[in-house]
């Protein structure tokens, strides 16, 4: 009854799509500390028909990392959906959870974290080959492991019967890299995957993931504060400030032509995007901050926004449409430009 219901609902829908999600920290009865928007009102898809590398791009705090939390499961929202093959995955059914734990599989910032120091590394395959009733024997489970090594330029004799802190930092983010492989993911979320490791590591890495998206047909979410391997890897890109996905489209229409004034600012900041050199998304540079307006209703930028208007203090801008795949959330577009309060 359920894969009937299952199929019904998925035929056609999108791979993964976020629905208006917010997600607030802070300012409760248990933490009367600072309230904190993580996600405002944020919308995107991944078709996942082809497989692409989406980006998510922002400064520390922008709330990427929640919004991969999210999609893991490892947040909560407070508003909005995240649904996969258009099934909402709050309310899915225990045989629908265990299979989307299978299809979405995530890589991590610092692989070493992820390790338990006591044990071979092989014990990070057989948890979850077990987990998952992947093999159907030892030397099935044997095979398997080794076929996703290969996948990820390892050879087993390399790191199978080895602890962690024998392998290198790139030969550890290509082990979880292979373990996410072994369940045969539709989608890897890959939160700053390459951000702890060096330039040459960072090339392979990023290889693999073109590779596997080629040839495996896995779709990525990847989270980066780095626009230059955003660029050099991605298909899509979104670009987030505070909480706000502010544009999104094809990462070279974005990055190639951008519109709103905090990616301009972003890209202002070196001349070309070059992949041999970080290009990273830090704090946008200061212009005289207004204080004024209402933090929650108003555009996250306002206060160091160049064009700011008088109406971005109050009105937060509306996510609007430019060339077909090109999205911006700006008062200076769509049907909100012309108003002046
Ligand atoms: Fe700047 Fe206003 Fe556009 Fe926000 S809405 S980015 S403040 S012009």
């Amino acid at each position: 009854m359920t894969n009937n219901r299952e199929n019904e609902t998925t035929h056609g829908a999108p791979l993964l799509e976020v629905r208006d999600a917010v997600k607030v920290y802070g300012g409760g009865f248990l933490s009367a500390g600072r309230r904190v928007t993580a996600l405002r009102d944020v919308s995107l898809t991944l078709s996942g028909k082809p497989p692409r590398i989406t980006a998510v791009a922002g400064e520390s705090g922008s709330g990427k990392s929640t919004l991969a939390g999210a999609v893991l499961g490892f947040v909560w929202l407070d508003q909005g959906r995240v649904l996969f093959r258009g099934r909402d995955v709050a309310t899915m059914s225990r045989g629908e959870r265990f299979e989307y734990r299978r299809a979405v599989q995530a890589v991590f910032q610092d692989p070493y974290a992820v390790f338990n120091p006591f044990y071979h590394t092989d014990h990070i395959f057989h948890l979850v080959m077990r987990r998952f009733r992947i093999a159907a024997n030892r030397r099935d489970a044997r095979a398997r492991i080794v076929e996703a090594l290969d996948k990820v330029g390892l050879r087993s004799d390399d790191v199978l019967g080895k602890h962690p802190h024998q392998l290198s930092g790139g030969q550890r983010q290509r082990v979880m890299i292979a373990r996410a492989c072994l369940m045969a993911p539709r989608l890897i979320v890959a939160d700053e995957p390459v951000s702890m490791v060096d330039a040459s590591l960072r090339s392979l890495i990023l290889d693999i993931m073109q590779r596997l998206r080629d040839e495996d047909g896995i779709s990525f979410l990847y989270i980066t504060h780095d626009l230059s391997t955003a660029y050099q890897i991605s298909d899509d890109i979104h670009i987030f400030y505070q909480g706000a996905l502010v544009e999104s489209g094809p990462v070279d229409e974005v990055l190639g032509n951008p519109r709103h004034p905090y990616t301009q600012l972003l890209i202002e900041s070196i001349p070309a995007p070059d992949p041999d050199r970080r290009w990273e998304v830090k704090a946008a540079p200061a212009v005289e901050e207004t204080g004024a307006g209402d933090a929650d209703a108003a555009c996250p930028f306002q206060p160091r926004c160049p064009k700011r208007m008088e109406q971005c203090k109050y009105r937060r801008p509306a996510s609007t449409t430019l060339e077909g795949t090109h999205h911006i959330a700006c008062h200076l577009f769509g049907a909100d430009k012309n108003k002046q309060d």
